[in-house]
């Protein structure tokens, strides 16, 4: 691609000098234009939202990488199904569920979007790779379905126990999680949790980068993260598109401080939202180090917190500026790359 463009340039360029040289009343120089090859590898950001909050400018985080017309999901928000309606992306081609860690913004509807596939009448199998917990989540969901499952067997409309079709993985350490024939996928531990030794999350709860090699680009989704020294920038070396997760820390405190009622809003529980939003997400400043030290091509920002849609995209994007000179874009839900 890259290169095709730079032949281009430098055909127009000749063009140019050719045409000037030969004089005013010269016929101008017809270039053929190379057409630009297909892309292998499509990324389309499915939902842009960070955290909990549910509005109705962005979906919840989720995301599809199309390798060679098959269908990677990585994490899957509240909504994805629908997201991947809106994408065009039919659900009986999901086969293979990547997610970064156990919050619910991330892992909500896996377990619907399976259960959906299975009652369309898919019977092949659909697999989730995730930190520890996602096969105790998959049992859970096997029971939660369990009465859906049981009717549609009553009517003789399905040939497939769910169990048969939806599967799921522990990711039992980072490294090479996956590979096909169009895909490897690399975990690395990022740093979204800081359990402390001696309680029960230390080291059960895992928190993972991923990093997608394809025949044509390399794809790396921080996850949610806080500030992570070099480990992330390294694991990201060399990727064509950074998805980096970002907060804006002065507007997410407004919201939270703001009454809202039903919530509880007492200055203890601000605090401690406080010290996970500052802690264990990362400012536009902390993303343009990191890309800038990885030496991305591209940063494309997603899971935005709060992700207002009053927010001015400058709020994310001048700060990562300060940092990483290369080209930033502001996520929005079905934006392809
Ligand atoms: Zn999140
Ligand atoms: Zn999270």
């Amino acid at each position: 691609m890259r290169f095709s463009r730079l032949m281009s340039a430098m055909l127009m360029a000749m063009a140019i000098v050719a045409q000037t040289a030969a004089g005013q009343n010269a016929q101008p120089v017809q270039t053929p234009q190379p057409a630009a090859a297909p892309k292998i590898t499509r990324l389309i950001l499915l939902g842009t939202q960070g955290g909990p909050r549910v509005n109705a400018d962005r979906a919840q985080s989720a995301n599809v990488l199309i390798v060679n017309g098959t269908p990677y999901l990585v994490d899957a928000g509240n909504g994805v199904a629908r997201q991947l309606s809106l994408a065009h992306v039919p659900l009986p081609s999901i086969h293979q569920i990547f997610i970064t860690h156990n919050h619910d913004d991330h892992n909500a509807d896996w377990g619907t979007l399976m259960g959906l596939a299975w009652t369309l009448g898919n019977t092949q199998p659909i697999t989730v790779y995730g930190p520890r917990g996602t096969e105790s989540m998959r049992q859970g969901f096997l029971r939660y379905f369990a009465p859906n499952a049981a009717a549609h067997y009553l009517e003789g409309a399905a040939n497939v126990r769910p169990e048969t079709m939806i599967k799921a993985h522990d990711i039992a350490a980072p490294g090479l999680i996956y590979r096909d024939a169009n895909i490897r996928v690399t975990a690395h531990e990022n740093c979204h949790y800081h359990f402390s030794k001696g309680t029960p999350g230390y080291h059960w709860q895992q928190s993972f980068a991923l990093r997608f090699d394809t025949p044509d680009r390399v794809i790396v989704f921080s996850g949610d993260t806080g500030p992570c020294g070099n480990a992330l920038a390294d694991f990201a070396k060399g990727a064509d598109i950074l998805v980096h997760e970002v907060i804006d820390v002065p507007a997410i405190e407004a919201i939270l401080r703001r009454p809202t009622p039903g919530l509880d809003t007492s200055p203890a529980r601000i605090a401690a939202l406080m010290t996970h939003m500052i802690t264990e997400h990362s400012t536009p400043q902390e993303v343009g180090k990191t890309a800038s030290q990885a030496g991305v091509r591209m940063v494309v920002l997603s899971h935005l917190i709060p992700g207002a849609p009053t927010e001015p995209d400058s709020g994310y994007v001048d700060g990562v500026k300060e940092f990483y000179s290369g080209p930033v874009v502001v996520g929005r839900d079905l934006l392809e790359f």
